[in-house]
């Protein structure tokens, strides 16, 4: 096939061998979120490019070398959302959800997209589910969103290969009297920064803390640290993040270093981490943001927020062997049916079957066929009972109903009994 006509590198179709696996992890989301009380809002895959430079802030990786920006046909310069809170700030404000300082529990899911180099967990199109809640500044709802999380992979069954890390940054006061004191010491060390380093030391040194250089880890090692030069508000509130967390019996530990790729952070920041996918280790990440909606033309609105990757939890899913076996059979019954009458009759007992049992998952033989080639078809198909319907049983009025895993006799059914006889061998989901 020509370059030009396979998928943009980075940019992966999900197969159907693939699909049963995002929507358990989805559903089994979707559910969680709806129990805690979060509702969820749609936007645009597009947004104008300034949207992203206002909030996500213009020396980060993300807006520096990251963005899908393109000029439309009007001329104005658009960008393929790399994540989802400046969307989500923007609409909240666009259509008044914050209103009176009313509060606002949100989440989304989608596609993002971002310019970097395509790895194992790292892609150009990418997944998230997202979480922003708005108009509560206390750390009850921090603790909220990261028990939440803990809950999730309770469910998921992967608690035992992730890590809490957290950070508070401050308040903006406090964290540029620290931006201060690291500059101070940076400085003094600036020929043993990298080139990226050198350069954010000027533009938006506390992003040096999160380089991957080794030398200049190395230097960071007797850096001032954040954790001295916290606000009692921020300590506080940090406080009581770390009290609720102790109470719900969640491990977690401290990393001074944590300061997160977007510029939008204050007080409470944290990281989901996992040592077994290689360097692409975390899986769900957020904090607070209580400046982003000023920032962006609100008023004062605190928020609070997080996103998990969805392709390194499904990859992780599959490290682990947490895939349930259930999620992949998506046929109960297989209907084969032999010669122009019985196909007839058997695409109107079907529909009754649908009418009567509207949760069966039933797939009708296609393509007609003889007799060994539907039973292969049925066989592969996954499902655990085969209908067959042919001269024999028409001239009868019975369907032949055979268990094809082993779970009983073939026996003939009257076709006015069928329904009443598959709701009690199937489970109804
Ligand atoms: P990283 O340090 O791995 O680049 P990030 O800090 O840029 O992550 P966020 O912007 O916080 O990531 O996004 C939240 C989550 O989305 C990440 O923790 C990760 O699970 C996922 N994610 C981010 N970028 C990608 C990508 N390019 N491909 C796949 N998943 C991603
Ligand atoms: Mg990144």
């Amino acid at each position: 096939m020509s370059k030009s006509l396979q998928a943009i590198r980075g940019m992966n179709d999900i197969l159907p061998e693939q699909t049963p696996l995002w929507r358990y992890f989805e559903g089994t989301v979707a559910r969680l979120l709806d129990n805690y009380g979060y509702k969820q809002i749609r936007m645009p895959i597009v947004e104008f490019t300034e949207l992203f430079k206002r909030s996500i802030g213009e020396v980060t990786d993300i807006v520096e070398k990251e963005m899908y920006t393109f000029e439309d046909r009007n001329g104005d310069s658009l960008t393929l959302r790399p994540e989802g809170t400046a969307a989500c700030v923007r609409a909240v404000l666009e259509h008044g959800l914050t209103g009176g300082g009313q509060p606002q529990k949100l989440w989304y899911i989608g596609p993002m997209f971002r310019h970097e180099r395509p790895q194992k967990g790292r892609y150009r199109q990418f997944h998230q589910i997202g979480l922003e809640v708005f108009n509560l500044d206390g750390p009850d709802i921090d603790a909220e969103l990261i028990v939440l999380t803990w809950r999730l992979w309770g469910m998921l069954g992967i608690r035992d290969a992730v890590k809490l890390e957290l950070n508070s940054l401050g308040t903006s006061e406090s964290r540029g009297r620290y931006r201060e004191a690291l500059v101070e010491f940076l400085s003094a060390h600036l020929d043993k920064l990298d080139e990226d380093s050198q350069r954010r030391l000027k533009t938006n040194p506390l992003r040096v803390l999160d380089t991957k250089n080794a030398e200049t880890q190395a230097v960071l090692v007797d850096a001032p640290k954040m954790a001295d030069y916290l606000d009692d508000e921020s300590r506080i509130h940090f406080e009581g993040l770390k009290a609720r967390l102790d109470a719900a019996g969640i491990p977690y530990v401290i990393n001074p270093k944590l300061v997160r790729g977007l510029d939008y952070y204050s007080k409470t920041v944290f990281e989901w981490v996992t040592d077994k996918l290689g360097a692409q280790g975390t899986v769900c990440a957020g904090g607070r943001y209580d400046g982003l909606v000023e920032q962006m033309g609100g008023k004062p609105t605190t928020g609070v927020g997080f996103a998990m990757g969805i392709e390194r939890l499904i990859l992780l899913l599959e490290t682990l062997e947490q895939v349930p076996d259930e999620i992949s059979r998506q046929v109960d019954v297989y209907f084969c049916a032999f010669g122009e009458a019985a196909e007839l009759a058997a695409l109107a007992l079907s529909e009754n079957l649908r009418d009567q049992l509207p949760n069966l998952r039933l797939q009708v033989n296609a393509g007609a066929g003889s007799f060994k080639s539907q039973f292969k078809k049925a066989d592969k198909s996954g499902a655990l009972y085969a209908l067959i319907l042919g001269d024999d049983e028409l001239a009868q009025q019975v369907v032949s109903f055979k268990p094809l895993r082993g779970q009983g006799e073939q026996q003939s059914i009257a076709f006015d009994a069928l329904a009443a006889h598959l709701a009690t061998c199937i489970v109804q989901g």
